[in-house]
């Protein structure tokens, strides 16, 4: 069965497209067939994964529209094994002209209908916000994946994507799960790091991923050459990081 994950969290820059692309990758390396749909006007995902946001004619924002169908939309990273839905700077007008559609937070997952079974897993690249876009991700998934820096606002932060996953569950989708939540661009040295994850620990159990990413200059230069990592250095620690998630998640995480 597919299993489509919303990869979220509305603090931006704490490594949800980092975690996409990747984990995008590293779960095709182990011969999963994964969809990536960057649902972000910044297309950070795109890039990421060699596609130029300037080059592509139809895109996420096309499908949300119901102006193209999915299957048209989709292209394959011309490295990663994967095949995306892109998005580019169109989608940032995507909220405020679906306000006119009933049901517009089922838009995504309507459309994914059309293409779920020829993948495995399909994961979605949600923006930094707890918006029209988030709440389509959000309708589409089974689950929800929430990539954190263990940072000192870090676990205000989540106490409201908790909620809204929560109200999301009473309105839409009242099988949503929260997944997993990973640590990102950890240090070990650092001591407040240390504090909140435990504190992430004790507060979520068994719902953090034993796998910790750590800070690697790796994972923050393959996105300028098009890459996942695992193209750009397999060998380096962000790369083995992500293969041992894909491993964990593969193994059922929970
Ligand atoms: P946004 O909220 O803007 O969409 P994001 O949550 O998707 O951001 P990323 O774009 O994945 O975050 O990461 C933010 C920045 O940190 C990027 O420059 C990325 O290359 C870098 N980065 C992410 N993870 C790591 C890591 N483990 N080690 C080093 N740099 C990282
Ligand atoms: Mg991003």
């Amino acid at each position: 069965m597919t299993k489509i994950l919303a990869i979220t969290n509305q603090k931006g820059g704490v490594g949800k497209t980092t975690t996409s692309v990747n984990l995008a990758a590293s779960l095709a390396a182990s011969g999963k067939r994964v969809l990536l749909v960057d649902l972000d006007p910044q297309a950070n995902a795109t890039m990421g994964s060699g596609i130029n946001k300037q080059k592509v004619k139809n895109t996420v924002y096309h499908v949300l529209m119901g102006n193209e169908e999915i299957q048209y939309v989709r292209v394959s990273s011309p490295q990663g094994k994967y095949d995306l839905i892109p998005a580019n700077r169109d989608l940032a007008g995507a909220e405020v002209e679906m306000v006119e559609f009933s049901q517009r937070e089922a838009r995504l997952k309507v459309a994914l209908e059309a293409i779920a079974g020829d993948y495995d897993y399909i994961l979605i690249d949600c923006p930094p916000a707890l918006n029209m876009l988030t709440l389509n991700g959000l309708c589409a998934a089974h689950a929800v994946m929430i990539p954190m820096q263990c940072e000192y606002y870090a676990l205000e932060g989540l106490s409201d994507l908790v909620n809204t996953i929560k109200r999301v569950r009473n309105s839409f989708n009242s099988t949503l799960r929260i997944e997993g939540l990973l640590r990102t661009m950890f240090d070990p040295r650092n001591i407040l790091a240390q504090q909140v994850s435990d504190q992430l620990q004790k507060h979520f159990g068994e719902k953090v991923y034993r796998t910790v990413i750590p800070r690697n200059v790796r994972l923050a230069e393959a996105p300028g050459f098009g890459l996942p990592v695992l193209y750009h250095d397999g060998q380096s620690k962000g790369a083995q990081a992500y293969l041992e998630l894909a491993k964990e998640i593969l193994a059922g995480h929970l």
